[in-house]
């Protein structure tokens, strides 16, 4: 209760942005103040131990910085999962839909393998589009999934669903 009081008090809701009709959920306030980001990446960190993680992925942009303290708290690797056209390596891509068009996100292929289990952290889950496009990657790279964790879920996009098929019976957790 209390990180969920933290937590909630250095988020800000933004209307109207990125265009009109959304209600952004702006994260930087809590990112600027230090108890409540250290409380975030101590939660995290724990998931990944609880879960018996290998490896962070991070979601491009803010996935990245949530996830990477993470897993040096943790102990384990850290791996970005890139908008397509940015990672210098040889890469696996995955396309997935939006409302409108589709998008592309690629890891290095060969960043996570057979062996690791693999958690997934982002600062939102809307449609779930991403990150079951990441679960994807995960799983194409031969790693197993240990679960998405994320700091909030925009429950009324359905994301959870979206997401059921690619995480097993890993969890979902929505701090
Ligand atoms: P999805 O693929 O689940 O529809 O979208 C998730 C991605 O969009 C995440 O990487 C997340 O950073 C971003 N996103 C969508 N809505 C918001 C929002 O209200 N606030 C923030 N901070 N990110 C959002």
């Amino acid at each position: 209760e209390k990180l969920r009081e933290t937590l909630l008090a250095h988020i800000h809701d933004v209307p109207d942005y990125p265009k009109p009709g959304v209600m952004f959920k702006d994260i930087t306030p809590l990112l600027a103040d230090a108890k409540a980001f250290g409380l975030l990446t101590d939660t995290f960190a724990e998931l990944c131990e609880r879960l018996g993680a290998t490896k962070v992925v991070g979601l491009e942009a803010r996935g990245f910085i949530l996830g990477a303290p993470a897993a040096v708290r943790a102990g384990i690797g850290f791996i970005p999962v890139r908008k397509a056209g940015k990672l210098p390596g040889a890469c696996l891509a995955q396309s997935y839909e939006l409302e409108y068009g589709t998008a592309e996100i690629e890891m290095h292929a060969d960043a996570v393998g057979p062996g690791d289990r693999v958690l997934v952290i982002d600062d939102v889950l809307a449609t779930g589009g991403t990150a079951e496009a990441a679960l994807q990657l995960i799983r194409r790279a031969g790693a197993e999934v240990a679960g998405v964790a994320v700091l909030m879920e925009l429950g009324f996009l359905d994301g959870r669903r979206r997401l059921a098929e690619g995480l097993g019976d890993a969890p979902l957790e929505a701090l």
